[in-house]
């Protein structure tokens, strides 16, 4: 059976050169702190990966700090907050749950700034949140939502928080090797990164710190990463990280004009299926995600469908607990249950092609068939 892949935001195919780096990393034994050549050779290969990985982010190597994923990442930055913590409604799980539970300053909820309708979050409310006695002192705002691809503000929101005596914290998990990528311009004080998100190996990650802004570790015993993360380097999933960064940096122009594809795709649904709402449309979008529904097609079972055809794609946000909770993204947007749980999403990448996307197209419309309380275009 032909398979076709459109879940790049939940995690991306392995990319060859990201492979190829791995197993020669494996290949070889080497402790990066030892002091003999078998050391000498894997610190080489962190210190390579640190310097691939800065230059995705804009920033310098020693700004780069490993972890293990986008979600420790989240979690180490939130340990800044000392007051509070604001976060848009979009932000992910990793960051929303982080500041509820183990911040330094201990269990508090964020408070959350508000979302328009198309996914952006709302600028003059972020800043009422800031004003006020004692108020948060990190804001936490995400470069690109994982559900709908909506790029935010966040140069803007960093300015908004500079000004209130707060720092922001940018997740730019599903950004990075998708968009250009500059921690100066984009203002953070903190920015997070996730290989797997970008064709490297899953369970490696980065938090990228600017200059003077120094963060508690999250792990402590070792003197690893500077002392801002305890315990040895996982030197193969990293060097697996900064062959992905590098690959990723290379096809960035290409990356871009999966937009043209994901257009098209939405030209398509629309053209059969009038009445489907591709949410966050309205927004500027990472080029490779669509997050869209047609009334009366339950996302649920329409993932199902497409997975026996061989189509994987995502529904909700769903990534972590393996069945469909329904998305506080698309909530936050003003949108309706019934119409949540139909959205599904398909994100493109590094490997999909436009067959991938014909294939789809082809699945889904066998289902629409399938389904004749939903309203289709006339012919
Ligand atoms: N942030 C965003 C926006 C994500 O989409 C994800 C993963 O889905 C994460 C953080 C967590 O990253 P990781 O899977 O590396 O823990």
């Amino acid at each position: 059976m032909r398979a076709s892949y459109l879940d790049y935001n939940a995690t991306a195919p392995l990319r060859p050169e990201a492979r190829h780096a791995v197993i020669a990393a494996l290949a070889q034994p080497g402790n990066a702190s030892s002091v003999h050549g078998f050391g000498r050779a894997a610190r080489q290969a962190v210190e390579a990966a640190r310097e691939s990985v800065a230059a995705l982010a804009g920033a310098r190597p020693e700004q780069v700090v490993f972890t293990g994923g986008g979600t420790e990442a989240n979690n180490m930055a939130l340990r800044a907050a000392r007051r509070g913590v604001v976060a848009s409604a979009g932000e992910h799980d990793s960051v929303l749950g982080a500041c509820a539970s183990g911040s330094a300053i201990g269990a508090c909820a964020p408070v959350i700034a508000p979302v328009d309708s198309s996914g952006v979050v709302d600028l003059e409310q972020l800043a009422r949140l800031l004003d006020g006695e004692a108020p948060p002192d990190v804001v936490a705002v995400m470069l690109a939502n994982n559900e709908t691809g909506v790029i935010q503000p966040v140069a803007e929101a960093a300015r908004i928080a500079h000004g209130r005596g707060a720092v922001l914290h940018c997740d730019a998990v599903q950004a990075a090797g998708k968009i250009p990528l500059d921690l100066t311009a984009l203002g953070a004080d903190s920015m997070s990164l996730s290989a797997h998100k970008l064709g490297g190996p899953q369970g490696t990650g980065a938090l990228i710190l600017r200059a003077g802004h120094e963060i508690e570790p999250l792990l402590r015993g070792g003197g690893q990463e500077r002392n801002r993360r305890a315990g040895t380097e996982n030197v193969a999933a990293i060097a697996g990280f900064g062959a992905a960064a590098r690959a990723a940096s290379r096809d960035l122009d290409t990356f871009m004009e999966l937009a043209a594809q994901r257009d098209d795709l939405e030209r398509q649904v629309l053209a059969l299926a009038p009445e489907a709402r591709v949410h966050g449309a309205a927004a500027p979008r990472l080029p490779n995600t669509s997050c869209f529904g047609v009334p009366g097609l339950a996302a649920e079972t329409l993932v199902m469908a497409l997975d026996l055809s061989g189509v994987a794609v995502g529904a909700g946000s769903a990534c972590s607990s393996g069945k469909a909770a329904s998305s506080h993204v698309l909530r936050a947007m003003g949108i309706g249950e019934a119409r949540v749980a139909e959205a599904i999403r398909i994100s493109l990448g590094w490997a999909s092609g436009e067959e991938d996307i014909a294939y789809f197209m082809a699945a889904w419309q066998t289902c629409l068939n399938r389904n004749p309380s939903v309203k289709r275009a006339a012919v």
